[in-house]
């Protein structure tokens, strides 16, 4: 059944730390807290564009779910719960940071009907987790991320790279336990470096030197693969192209693109493509992966004819994602 989320954007409410990477409000495009009211009318006008059946789940992202004040979370639960009750919104995820979790807080996420807590991680290394200045530890993430799963919620890790002191090796670390820490889902969000924050300081000083979009790309395709092979669903690679970021106004530096996720589907579908026979006259692919596996600009289609000749992509619904048929000559 089709999936659709409604996301809420709740941009640094009550949050007390200033990450050196993060100026939430101007990515997110909003200053002040979202009225109520103002999610009543979202989850309106989202629900009334979706095919049905299908599987709807109201998303509140952007800053730090359960830590903003205990009424307002209420608040905005409460504004849900008709639309669960109804049956037209199937469940609720939240966002949140990895030291706002406890069991008071997990009871009354269960009670609201929350199925999916999402933590910030970003690293699970702790000097970078300290350089950053999350004002967490890898411990606040263990412990955060055992007690959601004891308690039946769904666990998504976010993690970052490219951040000050990582590497391509912490990286792949970070995302390792990840999948060891249980986590259903994840998202994979190059560094950037964004007007009006710390490392922007930094990398004015030339004390940091972000990822290039082909580093990026590069990093972000070795990793999505080990969570394909997890089993970990990644729901994201890339920040949502707000339009301060597409105009460049907030973005100082750093690996963004439009269409990040395309390029990096494009190399994992170049790495498997890369051994086929030479007598290859077609392949065959999942329709979902279609535009990937020829690629973005159709660079994996290019390559492939420049080296075997004519050759043809087509799609069948009976082809596993990230899988592919050859018919040959
Ligand atoms: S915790 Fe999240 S919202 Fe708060 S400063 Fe860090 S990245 Fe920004």
């Amino acid at each position: 059944m089709k999936h659709y989320n409604i996301p809420i954007f709740i941009p640094e409410l009550a949050c007390p730390n200033r990450c050196i990477y993060c100026n939430q409000r101007h990515i997110s495009g909003q200053l002040e807290a979202v009225p109520t009211e103002k999610v009543v009318k979202i989850i309106e006008e989202h629900l009334s564009t979706f095919k049905y059946p299908c599987e709807v789940e109201v998303a509140f992202f952007g800053g730090n779910f359960t830590g903003i004040e205990m009424d307002l979370q209420k608040s905005y639960l409460d504004v849900v719960q008709p639309y669960i009750k109804s049956g037209r919104v199937g469940s609720i995820r939240i966002s949140t940071r990895p030291d706002y979790i406890n069991d008071n807080i997990l009871e009354q996420l269960r009670k609201y009907n929350v199925k999916t807590i999402e933590l910030g991680a970003q690293s699970l290394s702790e000097k970078v987790l300290e350089f950053a200045e999350r004002g967490h530890s890898v411990k606040d993430v263990e412990n955060a991320s055992k007690k959601i799963i004891d308690k039946g919620f769904d666990l998504g890790l976010q993690m970052m790279i490219g951040l000050p002191l990582d590497t391509i090796e912490q990286s792949k670390a970070t995302a390792r336990k990840i999948m060891a820490l249980g986590a259903k889902c994840t998202r994979i969000y190059p560094a950037l470096v964004i007007n009006h924050t710390k490392l922007a300081d930094m990398y004015e000083r030339g004390e940091y030197e972000a990822l290039t979009i082909e580093q990026a790309v590069d990093w972000t395709a070795q990793i999505y693969k080990m969570f394909i092979e997890g089993g970990v669903t990644v729901l994201r690679v890339g920040l949502h192209p707000s339009e301060d970021l597409i105009n460049g106004k907030e973005l100082l530096a750093g690996p963004f693109h439009v269409s990040f996720k395309e390029l990096v589907l494009t190399q994992i579908w170049n790495e498997r493509l890369k051994n086929i026979p030479l007598n290859t006259m077609e392949i065959i692919v999942n329709p979902k992966d279609i535009n990937y596996a020829v690629g973005y600009n159709s660079k994996n289609k290019k390559e492939l004819m420049s080296e075997i000749g004519n050759i043809k992509f087509s799609t069948d619904d009976t082809v596993k994602r990230d899988e592919f048929r050859l018919l040959l000559h």
